[in-house]
């Protein structure tokens, strides 16, 4: 089996002792691949050099919605792409988005900072991770408002909102699921799962947050992606090995790996 975890956070503290044990042991695990996300500056920054260390990794570079107003901004990510372009290794622009759940402060910085982005990646011919949490409908809108976008659009840790489901399908922009599939769901959300088209579809862990439900409270890592991958077989009343395959070619497709 070979799968490719399109989102996770090994710059996150809760790897600082092992993580070259994490990465060994991925490897037997089936994880081929796996697309190391930043968040802000300093962990983009970190996501590449882990990116250029490993062979089996590779990064994404943004300015997740928390980091509005710390000082972050597209022009320290269009130098850190600059520096790194070459290496090969930056794979998308993400995680960026909207951020409602926490604060409602700071929306229009919000808004600004991801239009921005997508503006940016547009330019760099790089496809996006977008995180939208509690805020779907003005995600949506700034991406129906912004003309310079990239075609490839993924929503991670997709929330199986319906609404946003079928502008997605319209679109033919992707979704990325992970842990938050294997917990207690509503059948309209599991029946948004079943009508989303296979190829639109990838997996993820979001780690270190997020395990799946046999390991909910632990420290997540990609190798616990099998659990994602057999509740969406079940979902799609399909083989696993088969539906792993399939996951595996839309990731290698979009992210250009
Ligand atoms: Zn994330």
């Amino acid at each position: 089996m070979r799968i490719i975890d399109v989102h996770a956070h090994y710059e996150d503290e809760a790897y600082k002792e092992d993580l070259e044990q994490v990465f060994t042991k991925l490897k037997e695990s089936g994880v081929a691949f796996v697309i190391n996300a930043g968040a802000g500056i300093e962990s983009s920054i970190g996501a590449i050099e882990n990116a250029k260390k490993y062979s089996n990794v590779y990064a994404t570079i943004g300015i997740h919605p928390e980091y509005v107003n710390t000082g972050d901004n597209v022009d320290a990510l269009r130098k850190l792409y600059e520096e790194n372009k070459d290496s090969g290794k930056i794979v998308a622009i993400g995680e960026i988005g909207l951020d409602y759940h926490y604060t409602k402060d700071f929306k229009e910085e919000q808004k600004k900072l991801f239009k921005e982005q997508l503006e940016f990646a547009y330019e760099v011919g790089l496809p996006v991770q977008i995180h939208s949490r509690d805020a779907s409908i003005d995600t949506v809108e700034i991406l129906e408002q912004t003309e310079k976008k990239p075609s490839k659009i993924m929503f991670h840790c997709f929330d199986l909102n319906e609404q946003t489901a079928r502008f997605i399908i319209k679109n033919g922009y992707k979704i990325s699921v992970g842990g938050n599939i294997t917990y207690k769901r509503t059948e309209t959300a599991i029946n948004v799962l079943k009508d989303m088209p296979l190829e639109s579809i990838m997996t993820e862990t979001d780690a270190p947050y997020l395990a799946p439900q046999s390991k909910r409270g632990t420290r997540n890592d990609s190798s616990n992606i099998h659990e994602v991958i057999e509740k969406l077989a079940e979902i799609k009343e399909m083989d696993k090995e088969e539906l792993a395959e399939v996951l595996y070619n839309n990731a290698k497709e979009f992210y250009g790996i």
